[in-house]
């Protein structure tokens, strides 16, 4: 390997991440005396979360009356009977202090006439176990995730951890009885790579959404710590899982809101029809997100998609006139004109339903330890590592994630996995040296794909991919469509033996990083179809139109995936956590779908 130039590294711990989960953690361990990196590849404030907008769900009661058990029930309904009951309610109960704790280190949240921190109502949010609209989740205007990045960086560094900042993480180093002993980066301004020893390893690097040609997700939303999990020979959970918005630009992916169609914007196909009245004729273009991202996926697959390509569909504000346009919708007339070229005074936006959040990821229990299914025991803990945020799933949304539960979910479990490592690793302990084999095989890899001089480019994989799961692992799926795009994505995932990489270089080597990257995508999109033809049954977000009841009795649990070197795919299963963890979860909530 002298080819390289490697540095080696000892902490307590190691963040991989530095979005909301990954700072919230790396703040919380500094703050407990535990030498502390946090490894990330962008600029920590340039994380997705920065994107999140509406806010984050805590029953705090400022705006009216709301309970802890509240939210809890309206997760659990939302999860479609999938989440993991003793996480969902953690996660609840410590949202309050959570909330609290994020305004005292300085989020500025928006503010009631008393002072008090403003909550605004959100979908899925009830008051009374589904009685009445609850006021529930916590707002900084319009830039929620912006204001609570930023205020976590501020508190890491005022705490001493440490920042490997444009550094990629290619792989875990685990030793030969499964324990997490470090991790391998790549500093991209330098090409050094980093050995990284540390007692607990935590990933929090985000979802996937890059493996859909469109997503609402930055292009940094490549299933990292996903892919390293797989290669760890360690499994994914609840892949199936995608949420999608219906309206998303065509190519860049960016949202377009509700509002839009609120305002008199309507969906057109390529004979220029307003096709939602055929499907929903009483609320027409106002119909619910699954209606709409419904219909439209049907409206392009008989055939009456727009474009060159025909895949996608077009919405109108034309007619609602210039005024109107620059007076209620003038972030939207900018994102278009930005994000599509299109003055929407003149001409239609083209849309298409995308892909919003990922449910799925590495399972873990509700401290943040990463679980698998070891001998008989569904709860086995992997020593050494931990997972939080869109890349975990704890199981908190289930099958269904409720809008603002995800900035909550990284902020609750950012801080859990902090609690817990202050419980339970002692700071500054000595530690073994790494194991020589598992050293190895990371540098090994990385040295083979570094050195891929095969015919194929990074950039023709990745769009077969992407394609490939918008058609096949759609928003309606069917057993047919979806054995295609299995059969598609096998071709595509060996197509990965052939990749070139053009650029040897070590330093700033965008093509190689993409390379690296799309080894991830396609690990995550392999599990992700294949889990989706596995489950014959239609729960939250998975819509099988061959299979349109919930099926309680046979598929209430948790699909788990292990992915071979091959691109062999195999599935078993984790019971649900039906059992709460204590006895103050008044109401017990009905397993049967009540809407
Ligand atoms: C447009 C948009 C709007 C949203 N709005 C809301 C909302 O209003 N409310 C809500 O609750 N949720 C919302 N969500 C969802 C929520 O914002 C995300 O699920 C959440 O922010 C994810 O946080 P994270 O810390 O897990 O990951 P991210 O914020 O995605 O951070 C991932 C981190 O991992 C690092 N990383 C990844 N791979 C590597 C690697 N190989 N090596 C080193 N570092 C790596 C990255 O550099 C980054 O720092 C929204 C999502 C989107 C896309």
């Amino acid at each position: 390997m002298s080819e390289y130039k490697i540095e080696n590294h000892t902490y307590d711990v190691v963040v991989v991440g530095a979005g909301g989960a990954g700072l919230r953690a790396t703040f919380g361990m500094a703050v407990k005396g535990l030498s502390t990196a946090c490894i990330t590849k962008v600029f920590p404030t340039r994380s997705h979360t920065v994107a999140a907008q509406g806010g984050m769900s805590a029953a705090l009661g400022n705006m009216g009356p709301d309970k802890w058990q509240w939210h809890m029930y309206d997760t659990v309904k939302g999860s479609d009977w999938l989440g993991d009951q003793d996480a969902i309610e953690y996660m609840c109960r410590e949202a309050i202090p959570a909330v609290i704790e994020l305004e005292h280190q300085g989020v500025p949240f928006s503010r009631t006439e008393e002072g008090r921190i403003y909550q605004r109502p959100f979908g899925g949010m009830t008051t009374n176990y589904g009685e009445g609209i609850a006021q529930r989740t916590c707002a900084a205007a319009d830039r929620t995730g912006h204001a609570i990045l930023h205020t976590l960086y501020q508190q890491s560094l005022r705490h001493n951890a440490e920042f490997y900042i444009e550094h990629f993480a290619t792989d875990l180093i685990m030793d030969d009885q499964g324990v997490c002993r470090g991790v391998l980066a790549w500093d991209l301004a330098t090409g050094v790579l980093r050995i990284f020893r540390a007692q607990t390893v935590v990933l929090a690097t985000g979802g996937y959404g890059r493996a859909y040609f469109s997503a609402t997700s930055a292009h940094t939303c490549t299933g990292d710590g996903n892919g390293m999990v797989t290669r760890a020979g360690l499994p994914l959970q609840d892949m199936e899982f995608t949420q999608f918005h219906p309206t998303g630009i065509y190519g860049s992916g960016c949202l377009i809101t509700e509002g839009v169609r609120g305002e008199g914007g309507y969906l057109t196909n390529s004979l220029g029809e307003r096709f939602m009245e055929r499907y929903a004729p009483n609320a027409k273009d106002l119909a619910s997100r699954d209606v709409v991202s419904r219909s439209m996926t049907i409206e392009i697959n008989e055939g009456r998609g727009v474009g060159p390509k025909k895949d996608h569909i077009h919405i109108h504000l034309e007619h609602l006139g210039a005024e109107v346009i620059h007076e209620r919708l003038p972030g939207i007339a900018e994102s278009a004109k930005i994000f599509a070229g299109v003055d929407v005074t003149k001409e239609p936006i083209p849309v298409l339903p995308t892909v919003h959040y990922n449910m799925g990821g590495i399972p873990t229990n509700y401290h943040g330890e990463v679980v698998t299914l070891k001998d008989g025991n569904p709860d086995s803990v992997i020593p050494g590592l931990m997972a939080i945020g869109e890349c975990a799933c704890v199981s908190v949304h289930g099958a269904n994630r409720l809008g603002s539960n995800s900035l909550l979910d990284i902020v609750v479990f950012g801080r859990a996995a902090a609690n817990r490592c202050a419980e339970t690793l002692k700071a500054g302990a000595s530690q073994p040296d790494l194991p020589k084999a598992g050293v190895d095989k990371v540098l090994e890899r990385f040295k083979r794909i570094h050195h891929a001089n095969g015919s194929t480019t990074t950039a023709e994989i990745r769009d077969n991919m992407q394609h490939t799961m918008q058609k096949h692992a759609a928003v309606f799926r069917t057993g047919d469509s979806l054995q295609e795009g299995v059969d598609k994505m096998n071709a595509i995932y060996a197509s990965y033996q052939d990749v070139k990489v053009s650029d040897r270089g070590l330093i700033w080597n965008s093509d190689l990083m993409e390379t690296f990257e799309l080894a991830n995508l396609l690990d995550c999109a392999q599990v992700s179809v294949q889990c989706a033809l596995n489950r014959k049954e239609s729960r939250g977000a998975h819509a099988r139109e061959d299979f349109p009841d919930r099926d309680d009795a046979n598929w209430m649990k948790h699909s788990l995936a292990w992915l071979d070197e091959q691109g062999q795919v195999n599935i078993d299963y984790r019971p649900v956590h039906t059992y709460t963890l204590t006895d103050d979860v008044e109401y017990i909530p009905p397993k049967k779908r009540t809407y």
